[in-house]
C-alpha cells in the first residue's frame, strides 16, 4: 500500500478502538495464542493496560450448525455482548481453523455493529492498530534477524540468496546485541522474533545470543523462533538453552532435493523429541518460489501493478528483516542488499536508530505494508511470492553448483540453466 495519509491511515478504526472498553476472547485454548507462539494470550497482551475477558465456548459446539447459532445467541444475551463496546475475538487452537471461521461468521452476523476479528487477523494486523491508537505502543507480528550468512547448503532458489553471497560470514555477537537493543527501544512487543541465516545452528555464539535475548527482552518477545535446514544437531549447550527458553524450531524439509539430509534431519527430530524441544515440522514436497532472478522486466510495470503485487506477496503483515537498526519493507529486499544485488535505499526501510524520530503510528503503518512507494525497489527484480507468484516454483532445496556471480540483466531462464 502506498501512503496517502502517513501517520493517519487508520484514524477511523483507531477511534473505534479508543472507544472500546475491553478485549473479549470467546472460544477455547486460550493458553496458546498463535500457531507460532506457545504462550497464553494473556502473556502476549501483557504489554497493554487493558481489561481482557475470556468466555469459554466449547469447541464441540462450534462444529454444529443450528446448535452453534442458538448457543451463541444465548451467550450474547448472557454476557451482554450487544451492550459491550468491546473488541471480540473468536479463538481456539490453530488446528481448529474451521471452528474459528464459523464462530467469526456467526458473531459478525449477530453483532453487525461490533468489532469482531478472527484470532489470526487480530494478532497479524488489528492488534498493531489497537496498540498504537489505544496506548501509543508498537506491536509487530514478527521480525527476523540473520545471525550468519554461512550455510551448510547452497539452495539455488534460497530466499536469502546464499549462492550469490560471495563472502558468507557470521555476524558478531556485539552487532546482534546492538541490533536488538535498538529494535526494542521502539517495539513494545513482537509476537515472534525469528533467528535465521544462513544456517543459524552453525552460529557458534547462538546459545549466548538466545540467553541474552531472553534475559533482556523476555517481556517484549512473544516467542523466539529458530529457522533451520535440518542438517545440524544442536550441541549440549545449545540444547539446554533451547529447552530452557522454550524456543520453537522451524524445521525446513529439503529431503526430496537433497536426500542425504534425511538421516540427520531424522536424528534432529529424535533429539528434539527426547529433549522436549518444540518444532514445526515442514513436510517433504515443499516448494520454493523462484522469486529471483526476474522472469520479465518488471521495471516496465505500472506503479499500480507493482503495488498490487507487493500487497499480494505478504498478506496482512509483511515479514520484516532487522538489519543496521532498520526494519525492511520486504525481507528479500534486505537480503538482496546483503548479497550485493541491490543498493540500500531509504524508501525500503523504517529507521529505528534514533527512537526520538520514530512515529509509532507511521511505524505501525509501515509494519502493515504501507510505504512511500507502496512497493519495494527490489520488486522490479523479483517475481514475488505467495499468491503473487503462481508461475515460478521449484522443488525446495535444489542445490546450485557453486557460487554464482550476479550480473545486471540476469534472467530466470539463464539462471535456471546454470
Ligand atoms: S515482489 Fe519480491 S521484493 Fe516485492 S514485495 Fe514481493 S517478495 Fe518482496
Amino acid at each position: 500500500m502506498k501512503w496517502q495519509n502517513k501517520g493517519f491511515e487508520f484514524e477511523e478504526l483507531g477511534k473505534r478502538f479508543q472507544e472500546s472498553s475491553k478485549l473479549i476472547f470467546i472460544g477455547e485454548d486460550f493458553d496458546q495464542a498463535h500457531y507460532y507462539v506457545n504462550k497464553p494470550i494473556e502473556k502476549l497482551l501483557d504489554f497493554l493496560d487493558v481489561d481482557i475477558e475470556f468466555i469459554k465456548f466449547p469447541k464441540k459446539f462450534m462444529r454444529l450448525g443450528l446448535v452453534t447459532k442458538l448457543l451463541l445467541l444465548f451467550y450474547i444475551k448472557k454476557y451482554k455482548l450487544k451492550d459491550e463496546k468491546a473488541v471480540i475475538i473468536p479463538h481456539c487452537h490453530y488446528s481448529e481453523i474451521c471452528c474459528i471461521n464459523k464462530l467469526t461468521k456467526y458473531l459478525k452476523r449477530f453483532l453487525p455493529q461490533s468489532l469482531i476479528y478472527h484470532t489470526n487477523d487480530f494478532f497479524e494486523k488489528y492488534l498493531s492498530v489497537y496498540s498504537a491508537y489505544t496506548q501509543n505502543k508498537t506491536y509487530l507480528r514478527d521480525t527476523c534477524i540473520i545471525v550468519t550468512t554461512i550455510c551448510t547448503l547452497n539452495c539455488k532458489y534460497c530466499l536469502n540468496f546464499t549462492p550469490f553471497i560471495q563472502n558468507p560470514a557470521a555476524i558478531s555477537l556485539d552487532k546482534l546485541k546492538e541490533e536488538a537493543s535498538i529494535y526494542f527501544k521502539s517495539i513494545d512487543k513482537v509476537s515472534f522474533f525469528q533467528i535465521s541465516g544462513g544456517e543459524p545452528l552453525s552460529y557458534k555464539e547462538l546459545p549466548e545470543y538466545i540467553e541474552w535475548l531472553a534475559e533482556n527482552y523476555n517481556n517484549q518477545i512473544g516467542q523466539i523462533l529458530l529457522a533451520t535446514n535440518g542438517t545440524l544437531i544442536p550441541n549440549e549447550k545449545l540444547t539446554d538453552v533451547l529447552k530452557r527458553h522454550k524456543i520453537i524450531l522451524l524445521l525446513d524439509n529439503y529431503t526430496d532435493a537433497v536426500p542425504r539430509t534425511k538421516q540427520t534431519r531424522d536424528k534432529l527430530i529424535k533429539h528434539l523429541n527426547e529433549n522436549g524441544i518444540d518444532y514445526r515440522n515442514y513436510e517433504s514436497g515443499q516448494k520454493f518460489f523462484k522469486f529471483f532472478p526476474a522472469n520479465e522486466d518488471y521495471s516496465l510495470w505500472s506503479e499500480e501493478d507493482l503495488i498490487s503485487r507487493a500487497d499480494k506477496c505478504w498478506g496482512l503483515q509483511p515479514c520484516r528483516n532487522l538489519r543496521n537498526g532498520r526494519i525492511y519493507y520486504c525481507n528479500f529486499s534486505s537480503f538482496a542488499v546483503t548479497a550485493g544485488i541491490i543498493q540500500d535505499d531509504p524508501v525500503n526501510y523504517y529507521d529505528l536508530n534514533n527512537p526520538n524520530l520514530v512515529n509509532k503510528k507511521e511505524l505501525m503503518e509501515f509494519a502493515l505494508g504501507y510505504s512511500e512507494l507502496g512497493y519495494d525497489t527490489f520488486c522490479k527484480l523479483c517475481n514475488g511470492i505467495n499468491s503473487a507468484n503462481t508461475l515460478t516454483r521449484d522443488i525446495a532445496g535444489r542445490q546450485a553448483s557453486g557460487k554464482i556471480k550476479w550480473h545486471e540483466g540476469m534472467t530466470l531462464k539463464e539462471y535456471d540453466k546454470m
